[in-house]
């Protein structure tokens, strides 16, 4: 990682900006700081690398692989487009996934192709599989689950085979325990547009996320600690503010109880064979099997390479925290320390675990762009008084 300035014998001294996590929330923000407000900044990560959960590397056979799993970029956003594209070129991508149902590989989300090759059916148009999926249909006056969400739109049917054994395997939960958000983000299509986003942007750094990452940590007031926990340093690095990207519930020592997070391990594989199969990922919701889904980056990436890379993602209960479990429990515990968060000066909580939200990168980015306002708004003011 040419570049980069890393902390590690120098004399320890004072920053402007102590930031915990060098994902995209941390690593974006002390880009702005450093180069936009000349902010002297220390970016830390209790892992190896920086990148975050985006990281990339090449793995022992050459090819490039996503270590927590894949990433793939998609937004609405021109300006956060606009924004990382200063730190990288763009391959453009679009995801397609394929799932596993009933002996067939057939489009996910679900659409006219996937009707027509379950049921042996000959759709034709968006109206006639609108017909089609009207007539299957269970309707549900008060939509408060994931499960209530697909069984109004398509019926139970297709909600057992596409969606119940995935999520139950996803999260540890039956859809009927879950929020109504989580299957709500994937939408049901009646023409035969098969991507997995329809974002107007869809795009994955050239030549990797990593790489991107270390142009935008690459500047003079930026220095990088890697292998450091932030518990291990707080109180030897002299710093005026604290950008905190890790889980809120740790910074305040679980002081309510650990807020519930979902995890997975990936089990990644090099193959002996040019392809493994058809479409980056392909899910397999049948509870019998116990991994979600198989991702092969090359689809991704478009490396040209003789072997080729797969994971295997089996959801699990312990491990790294990934996904914040949405129940109305789990929102309540987050708002108390939301509370405690706001009562403490010279910290600010960001990102994914820092506010237990799912969201996705280019959220990341916007949310860490949004403080950096703030940031430079009140400085502004500050200096005009
Ligand atoms: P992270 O990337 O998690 O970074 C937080 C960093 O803080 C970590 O590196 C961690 O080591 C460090 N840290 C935490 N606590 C401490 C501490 N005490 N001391 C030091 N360091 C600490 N998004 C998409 O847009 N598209 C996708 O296709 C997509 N796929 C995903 C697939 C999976 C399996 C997962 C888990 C996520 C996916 N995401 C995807 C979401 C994406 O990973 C996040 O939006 C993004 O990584 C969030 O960035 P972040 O900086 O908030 O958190």
């Amino acid at each position: 990682m040419s570049g980069l300035s890393y902390l590690n014998d120098t004399p320890r001294r004072g920053f402007d900006y102590l930031i915990v996590g060098a994902g995209f929330a941390g690593s974006v923000l002390a880009e702005r700081l450093a180069a936009g407000l000349g902010k002297r900044v220390l970016v830390i990560d209790r892992r190896p690398h920086i990148a975050g959960n985006a990281y990339d590397h090449h793995d022992e056979a050459g090819v490039l692989v996503h270590r927590y799993g894949p990433h793939i970029f998609h937004t609405n956003s021109q300006r956060i487009v606009d924004y990382l594209s200063r730190f990288t070129q763009w391959r453009p991508y679009e995801h397609r996934v394929l799932a596993v149902v009933d002996e067939q590989q057939v489009p996910i989300p679900i659409n006219r192709t996937t009707l027509n090759a379950l049921y042996g059916l000959d759709l034709q148009s968006d109206e006639e599989a609108e017909r089609y999926l009207a007539s299957r249909a269970e309707p549900v006056d008060d939509i408060r689950t994931s499960e209530d969400v697909v069984v109004n739109q398509i019926g139970r049917e297709l909600y057992e085979k596409f969606f119940r054994g995935y999520t139950r395997k996803q999260w540890g939960l039956d859809p009927s325990q879950l929020d109504k958000s989580v299957t709500s983000r994937i939408p049901t299509r009646t023409n035969t547009d098969d991507r997995y986003f329809t974002d107007s942007f869809q795009q994955i750094p050239l030549h990797g996320y990593t790489r991107m990452f270390e142009r935008m940590l690459d500047h003079p007031n930026i220095k990088v600690m890697l292998n450091t926990d932030y518990r291990e340093i707080r109180h030897d690095i002299q710093h005026d503010q604290l950008i905190y990207c890790g889980p809120i519930d740790e910074y305040f020592d679980f002081c309510y109880g650990k807020l519930p997070y979902r995890s997975l391990r990936f089990e990644h594989r090099s193959l002996d064979q040019e392809r493994f199969q058809a479409v980056g990922t392909v899910n397999y919701p049948d509870e019998g099997v116990p991994y979600t889904r198989i991702s092969e980056y090359k689809h991704i990436t478009g490396q040209a390479h003789p072997k080729t890379s797969i994971t295997y993602e089996y959801p699990s209960a312990e491990g790294d925290p990934y996904y914040p479990i949405p129940r109305p429990e789990n929102a309540a515990l987050y708002k108390r320390y939301q509370q405690l968060a706001d009562a403490t000066p010279g910290v600010t909580f960001l990102g994914r675990l820092g506010t237990y939200k799912y969201y996705n990168m280019d959220q990341v980015v916007g949310q860490a762009l949004a403080l950096y306002q703030r940031i430079e708004q009140a400085q502004r003011e500050s200096q005009e008084a």
